[in-house]
């Protein structure tokens, strides 16, 4: 199936609700041009380098949100053009972001990222220090908290999918009680999006399912 293909046949699963992150990681600016003359105009990226330079060469009407962990002295090179930050998980990247939003007149819309997974690698805020995160970033005047983002453990066992993605859905739901402005859930990606959708994703970030198997 080509890319083309690939969009709509994921497009045609999940409902207008769910929106479609194309990651396109690794990939060259041709197969994402194949991917945006196929309406997808929502891409993620996971390196500052290699979301700018695609910035740079594609169209002006592309989404670009940054997925993958920041460093605080990389974020001024995408905070003028930035959709959303997936990834923010500590408060000195906070300030750092809201200080180039502040030079670039902007607000800038980010999730806050949660360690849902069991495995030792993935970044992300602790759950159990979230009260106190969330409480602590209302005084950034020009960062937006628009939702929460979170990584299942890598594995083919759905049952613990389910149960990590449960976890940061249960948060969602209490929070938003509170807070009306935190409206997306970014939970899914190839593998498990269906699982994601099914505990109430409304952002899904998909790449091999699109582009097919990275190198790595
Ligand atoms: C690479 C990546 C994805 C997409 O992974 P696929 O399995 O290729 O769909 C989603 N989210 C993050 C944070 C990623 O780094």
């Amino acid at each position: 199936m080509s890319i083309k293909d690939n969009i709509i046949s994921i497009k045609d699963e999940i409902s207008d609700e769910v929106k479609l992150v194309a990651v396109s990681k690794t990939r060259s600016i041709d197969e994402i041009k194949e991917a945006y003359n196929s309406n997808q105009k929502v891409f993620g990226e996971n390196k500052v380098q290699e979301i700018v330079e695609k910035y740079q060469l594609l169209p002006d009407d592309i989404e670009w949100h940054m997925i993958g962990h920041l460093q605080k002295n990389k974020v001024k090179y995408i905070s003028n053009f930035i959709s959303l930050i997936h990834s923010l998980d500590r408060i000195s990247l906070a300030t750092e972001i809201d200080k180039c939003a502040k030079k670039s007149n902007r607000n800038i819309n980010c999730l806050i990222q949660l360690k849902i997974s069991s495995e030792e690698t993935k970044f992300g805020l602790d759950i159990n220090a979230f009260e106190d995160f969330y409480a602590n970033i209302q005084k950034f005047d020009n960062i937006n908290i628009v939702g929460l983002m979170g990584m299942a453990s890598f594995t083919k066992d759905h049952q613990k999918i389910n149960d990590e993605f449960s976890i940061i859905k249960e948060l969602f739901d209490r929070v938003r009680l509170r807070n009306s402005n935190l409206k997306i859930l970014s939970i899914g990606m190839s593998d498990d999006y269906r699982i994601a959708i099914n505990k109430g994703s409304n952002m899904i970030r998909v790449g091999s399912k699109i582009f097919g198997k990275r190198n790595y």
